[in-house]
């Protein structure tokens, strides 16, 4: 039986994750994510969510809403064999299909059991119990089979918790019945990432574009201190070549000029390597604030021994001395958080390291140190070139500890990006000058 939808609805599905360890700071409930990803690319949309803890009557009541309201319910974890996994019980009291245990999973499970040499207990014989006319959905992974369970172009699909079971769960078994039964047209998706602007501020920017779009979703996400994302999702024609999704993009794009991270990079670091890797460039790093997250994020970047040297964690005033040649003039006058001692930093680096390019960085993170003058979440950070100007650049940031540290590497990241931006303009500039002349 075809899914019940409008045709041009897109099909609205429904994920409810169960346990009550999702509902602490400790763990994410990361597999609504995933199904959400996938769910897109059949283009099926997910309309709502939910995390439900470990409660039988708070369970069912969820899944009886959810089935009330959406077609295809998702629900993930709960189905162990421990008390606490009450997710087959929950489905049997809000669909009213009997729970019966099935004598194929039975000796499935006594065969696995068997096989490990490990004792079957009555407990572990809860996980051989299906739904009344439920298909079983086999795990490859682990000893908790899914099920699919569908009345009246309604269908519940129960899926394990762990997500390399369900993952594994929902490739074999889930996505082909539901490729098969469900021709939607899938959603494409553009994220445009966006350096060093205010969330309001892109959002100032942004409104007036997107919300004459209303094909597209747009949503704007602050992804990291520094960083902002726009994400734009279509379907059907809006999705085509040239379609709304691709208009938008474009007039985004202009609308944001360099703030834009060039969309073929994923990260500004990704960003900064691709340029310097063109170029046939390097850079070097010296730290103080940071401790080395500029580098740590540098070398998470597949590739990135081509054009990144290295760097410094230069924490005391000593070493600053002493790796990089910052004087202790500038030191005494100025303090090691200071413009002129970031660009003393950053002049080191690049002779240290031979490099083309460096960035420095020095601040105070917090949360103490600070001062009337050099207040918490002061940073100065520097760009030096081979036969370039330094330039440096001093923020006060806002927030935390972590805060502050990670929005001075972003800084610093962007501050060489915008640089080389303006390098590759000049030559193309000159290009164009010679061409004509
Ligand atoms: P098991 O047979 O392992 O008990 P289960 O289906 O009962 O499987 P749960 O007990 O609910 O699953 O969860 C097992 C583990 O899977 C959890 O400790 C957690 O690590 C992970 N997990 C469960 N739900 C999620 C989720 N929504 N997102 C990410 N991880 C999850």
């Amino acid at each position: 039986m075809p899914l019940v939808n409008q045709a041009d609805e897109p099909l609205a599905a429904e994920i409810i994750a169960v346990g009550s360890e999702l509902l602490t700071p400790f763990r994410l409930d990361t597999n609504s994510l995933y199904l959400t990803g996938e769910l897109n690319q059949l283009g099926i949309a997910v309309r709502r969510k939910s995390v439900v803890g470990d409660d039988q009557e708070r369970l069912t009541a969820e899944l009886w809403a959810a089935l009330s309201r959406s077609p295809l319910v998702f629900v993930t974890g709960g189905l162990g064999p421990t008390a606490d996994d009450l997710t087959r019980k929950a489905a049997a009291g809000a669909t009213g299909a009997a729970l019966r245990r099935d004598p194929q999973l039975e000796a499935g499970l006594r065969a696995w059991f068997s096989r490990r040499g490990a004792v079957l207990s009555e407990n572990n014989l809860r996980q051989a119990e299906l739904l009344q006319g439920a298909e079983v959905l086999p795990n490859a992974n682990g000893t908790a089979p899914g099920q699919w369970w569908e009345r009246d172009g309604r269908i519940l699909i129960l899926l394990p918790g762990p997500p390399h079971e369900l993952e594994a769960m929902f490739t074999a078994a889930v996505r082909p019945r539901l490729a098969g039964r469900w021709q939607g047209q899938a959603w494409r998706h553009v994220r445009l990432l966006l350096a060093d602007i205010p969330e309001s501020q892109a959002d100032a920017i942004a409104a007036p574009l997107y919300t004459a779009v209303p094909e597209v979703e747009t949503t704007i996400l602050a992804a990291r201190p520094g960083e902002i994302e726009l994400h734009l999702r279509a379907r059907g024609a809006a999705a085509g070549p040239e379609g709304a999704l691709d208009r938008l993009s474009r007039q985004l794009a202009g609308a944001f000029g360099e703030r834009l991270v060039s969309p073929e990079s994923d990260s500004l670091e990704a960003a900064v390597i691709e340029a310097l890797r063109r170029r046939g460039e390097t850079l070097a790093t010296a730290e103080s604030c940071t401790g080395g997250l500029l580098g740590a994020r540098l070398t998470a970047v597949p590739g990135a021994s081509t054009v990144y040297l290295g760097g410094a964690i230069t924490y005391a005033n000593d070493i600053k001395q002493s790796l990089l040649h910052v004087s202790s003039s500038s030191l005494k006058n100025h303090g090691a958080v200071s413009a002129a001692v970031a660009g003393e930093m950053a002049r080191g680096a690049q002779h240290r390291f031979l490099a083309d390019w460096s960035l420095a960085i020095t601040g105070i993170a917090g949360p103490s140190g600070g001062s009337a003058e050099k207040p918490v979440g002061l940073v100065s950070m520097a760009c030096a070139g081979l036969n370039e100007e330094t330039v440096v650049v001093e923020r006060r940031f806002q927030g935390g500890r972590d805060r502050v540290r990670a929005y001075a590497a972003a800084v610093a990241l962007n501050l060489l990006r915008l640089r080389l931006l303006k390098c590759a303009d000049q030559a193309a500039n000159s290009a164009a000058a010679r061409t004509e002349s």
